[in-house]
């Protein structure tokens, strides 16, 4: 049996071939009679670039339909995709192209030079793509021979490589198989009662495990139309709802609709279902939203290591502040730091296990035994709570992980840049309480009054050096860091301290 993530997505394709597969505000339609040919054609143009099973595919491009082609041409050749958010500077996206190792790179026409140059010094071949189908990669497309077979692989060969931050501060490449993504879809696709007529309104980035695999394999599975909206809008959104009957989102998401003007009760009518994950949500958000539209929001807890791991029940209580309960299949155990399970009640780190587990982090086999337990379980980081029926509550990160409007945030790597500023003599970054984006980022710099530099410069040099959302919305200059006997930074005096910062 072929496993190839491609043979069980198409299977899934509607009996009513031109049913539209993606739809955009636009006015651009792509039925489902064309992904064949079209994933074909691209799979047959990488394979002229040199793309073969096994081998590492960067996209770096805008959200567009052509990146959804993109990744069922890489499934089709067996290949791996590496997607990578087009914010990070070239200084972060040469990392990411050194650890990755890839053969092709693919990337947006009008990138940074330096990004372009980034590319060419790995020795990947590159391609361009922009969000019309325009751009070197659909010209070679056209003038190859399309390849219409589906690699067979076996159900752990890696589809993909997603990054995460770590406590090293670098990011990890989780190396997810077909088989986690076959069986994580399938498993949300039947609790969450996709069914016939379901249209998924999806305005989430495709670099991301909520994006580009819980969504995109959701609707794919039912055979079913997205709304593909080329970014969050609340206004777009709101105009799209009527058309759809599930949106999925980040909690920023729905605290931005709330505030918008033409957000009402009657654009969700035909909507039998928001899910919300990628980052808490709170529950001021998930009761406004339920007194503004009748809805309660379906929250789900997931990771790039292990795809979604918990959800709040379509039938049966919805309760905001918990992810409800563990995925059919999917073991997860609430444990002390040394890895002991814990009653039920009590706080500790989750561990989880099941077909949905990655296969570790590309290129660091040493850390199958430091980040997974004797016993396979893979130790989360995130701390939880379980009560007595195995409701699931989310508590905090055990690292110090920010979140912010949906982005992961490694406070090192802030910190690494601020440190290297004059005048400062260490830092400490932090995520304090946010209304829109959940947390902001905040940063401590320890220096003397006349030798640290402004607010306003210490931001200007992060921007040369990080993506937009890694920089902190405040900088505020201390003697010195608060810490403990062992000399560790209290980040949690810290985050008291500056609850209140930043007001909006
Ligand atoms: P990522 O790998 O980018 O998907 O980030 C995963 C992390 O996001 C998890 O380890 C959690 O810390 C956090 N997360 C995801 N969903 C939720 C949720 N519903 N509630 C709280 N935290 C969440």
């Amino acid at each position: 049996m072929n496993h190839n993530l491609f043979s069980l997505l198409r299977a899934r394709f509607p009996e009513e071939r031109e049913a539209p597969f993606i739809s955009t505000p636009e006015g651009r339609s792509l039925p489902y009679s064309a992904l064949d040919e079209l994933t074909a054609r691209l799979a047959g143009a990488l394979r002229q670039l040199g793309l073969a099973r096994g081998e590492r595919l960067v996209m770096l491009i805008d959200k567009s339909p052509e990146a959804i082609l993109l990744y069922l041409a890489v499934l089709r050749l067996g290949a791996i995709l590496v997607p990578l958010n087009t914010a990070y500077t070239a200084r972060e996206f040469r990392y990411f192209l050194n650890d990755s190792q890839p053969k092709v790179v693919i990337l947006r026409p009008d990138l940074d030079p330096e990004q372009h140059e980034a590319a060419q010094d790995t020795g990947a071949r590159t391609a361009t793509l922009d969000t019309c189908n325009g751009g070197s990669l659909p010209k070679l497309a056209m003038a190859t021979h399309p390849l219409d077979t589906v690699e067979p692989v076996n159900k752990d060969d890696i589809a993909a490589i997603l990054y995460t931050s770590g406590t090293t501060g670098q990011p990890k490449g989780a190396m997810l198989t077909h088989g986690n993504l076959a069986s994580n879809g399938l498993a949300l696709h039947r609790i969450w009662g996709f069914r016939p007529g379901d249209v998924l309104l999806h305005p989430l980035p495709v670099f991301h495990v909520h994006g580009l695999f819980v969504a995109v394999h959701c609707a794919m599975l039912n055979g079913s139309p997205m709304l593909y909206l080329p970014k969050f809008d609340p206004a777009l959104v709101t105009d799209q709802l009527p058309q759809a009957t599930v949106m999925m989102g980040v909690p920023t998401f729905y605290s931005r609709l709330l505030e918008h003007e033409a957000f009402n009760r009657s654009a969700c009518e035909n909507i039998r279902l928001f899910i919300s994950g990628s980052a808490p949500l709170l529950r001021q958000t998930w009761e406004a939203f339920h007194r503004q539209t009748g809805h309660k929001i379906l929250e789900r807890y997931g990771m790039s290591e292990a795809g979604m791991i918990a959800s709040n029940p379509l039938d049966g209580d919805r309760l905001p502040g918990t992810v409800g309960f563990p995925l059919p299949e999917i073991k997860v155990r609430v444990s002390d730091r040394n890895g002991k399970p814990l009653p039920r009640g009590e706080t500790g780190v989750l561990e989880v296990k099941g077909p949905n587990l990655f296969a570790g982090y590309w290129g660091k086999p040493e850390m199958n035994t430091t980040e997974f337990r004797a016993d396979g379980f893979f130790i989360s980081g995130d701390l939880a709570v379980m009560n007595d029926n195995g409701r699931i509550t989310i508590v905090g990160r055990d690292r110090d992980l920010v979140i912010t409007g949906g982005f992961n945030v490694y406070p090192k790597e802030v910190e690494d840049c601020l440190n290297q500023l004059p005048g400062v003599k260490e830092s400490a970054v932090i995520g304090v309480p946010h209304p829109d984006f959940g947390e902001a980022l905040v940063a401590l710099i320890a220096g003397e009054e006349n030798t640290v530099p402004s607010e306003q410069t210490v931001i200007t040099a992060l921007k040369r050096n990080l993506a937009g959302f890694k920089v902190p919305r405040r900088i505020i200059r201390l003697d010195a860091l608060p810490k403990n006997a062992m000399g560790k930074v209290q980040k949690n005096t810290l985050r008291e301290t500056y609850a209140d910062v930043i007001k909006n």
